[in-house]
């Protein structure tokens, strides 16, 4: 059994992540100070011996003991981490610093849930993790992209100062049951538009891209980072590896998908597109083979199914 701590722990993947984790035998201590998560994320697990949650905010320090520590602690929706961006960038960077400070106190390996946002709007597609990115750094997505750039720097300079045993895990558009209905993601917002009978609002003309990743393949690859011991054809674990799933689609063609599914007579209302919106994303997760032998089993008609079952549920309720 192995003491895990998980920050951002009540939202969507870090809810996900404490379920598995438990059931994996391990406790789990849950971090979170409720901003884009919920109680209502954990409440099956309240009561578990394995299981303790704590209000906390990242920007303080903490003084816990753990042996592993997952920092997913960040608002990860554009409307989420927009809306006060500069508690988007506190989170990230004051997170980080305090999260890597425990684990060199604690001396524990620690993963840091970072983004294929590191990319920005990228030039080179796919997206492998040599690529530095293409990021506006004065526009309205930089306290999220840039956020997280610099909580990678303090992983990296805590590993070469401190011999911090770091992970760092590059996650792509991952989606499933307890993303939020009003997150402003593009699929929940689908989903519940289909499901209401509402026009589906689609951005800009609908051609730029995406890959999808269901949350379970998701959160076992976070799961596989985490425990993996020792370097892969010359690849170390503590280097970044993209997590997401490779099959890309624009975003008009998730639109009819979600229509079809739904069997929605929903029509499509289109809106402007946002700034710095991502052309293209696509993850390249060659290392992520190699290294972890991993790779998503999970494909999009499958997994937009559970979510929409998800939020039917949720809305009847
Ligand atoms: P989420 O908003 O559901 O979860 C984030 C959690 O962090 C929430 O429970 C929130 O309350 C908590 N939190 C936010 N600020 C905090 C603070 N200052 N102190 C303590 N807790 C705080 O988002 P998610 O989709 O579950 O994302 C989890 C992590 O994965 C984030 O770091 C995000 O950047 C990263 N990520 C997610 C995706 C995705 O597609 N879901 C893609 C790339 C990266
Ligand atoms: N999008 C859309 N309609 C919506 C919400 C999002 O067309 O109601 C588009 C958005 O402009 C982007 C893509 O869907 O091109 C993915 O958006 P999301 O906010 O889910 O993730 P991100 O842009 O961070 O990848």
């Amino acid at each position: 059994m192995t003491a895990i701590l998980i920050t951002g722990g009540a939202g969507f993947l870090g809810s996900h992540l404490c379920e598995k984790l438990i059931a994996s035998g391990h406790d789990v201590l849950c971090v979170d100070n409720f901003h884009t998560g919920s109680k209502a994320n954990v409440r099956h697990l309240i009561g578990h011996p394995n299981f303790e949650l704590i209000r906390h905010d990242v920007w303080l320090p903490l003084y816990v003991e753990a042996e592993q520590i997952y920092n997913m602690a960040c608002p990860a929706s554009p409307i989420h981490y927009q809306r006060n961006p500069v508690s988007t960038v506190k989170t990230s960077v004051l997170g980080a610093i305090n999260m890597l400070g425990l684990a060199k106190r604690c001396g524990s390996r620690i993963l840091q849930a970072s983004t294929s946002e590191v990319y920005g709007d990228p030039e080179v597609h796919p997206q492998p993790e040599h690529y530095l990115g293409h990021v506006n750094q004065i526009g309205p997505r930089a306290c999220y992209d840039e956020g997280k750039r610099c909580a990678e720097t303090l992983f990296f300079d805590y590993h070469r100062q401190h011999r911090v045993d770091i992970r760092v895990a590059r996650i792509f558009n991952t989606y499933g049951p307890r993303m939020q209905p009003n997150d402003g993601r593009v699929i929940s917002n689908f989903i519940v538009q289909a499901l209401q009978g509402k026009p589906i609002t689609l951005y800009g003309d609908g051609s730029q891209t995406r890959s999808f990743c269901y949350v379970d393949d998701l959160v076992k690859g976070l799961m596989k980072l985490m425990a993996q011991e020792r370097a892969v054809d010359g690849v170390s674990p503590t280097e970044p590896v993209n997590l997401g799933n490779p099959a890309e689609m624009t975003i008009r063609q998730l639109a009819e998908l979600v229509i079809e599914l739904t069997g929605s007579s929903s029509s499509i209302e289109y809106r402007p597109l946002p700034h710095d919106d991502p052309r293209q994303r696509q993850p390249d997760i060659r290392r992520a083979k190699t290294l972890l032998d991993w790779e998503p089993s999970v494909d999009l008609q499958s997994g937009l199914q559970q979510t929409i079952s998800y939020f039917r549920k949720l809305l009847q309720s």
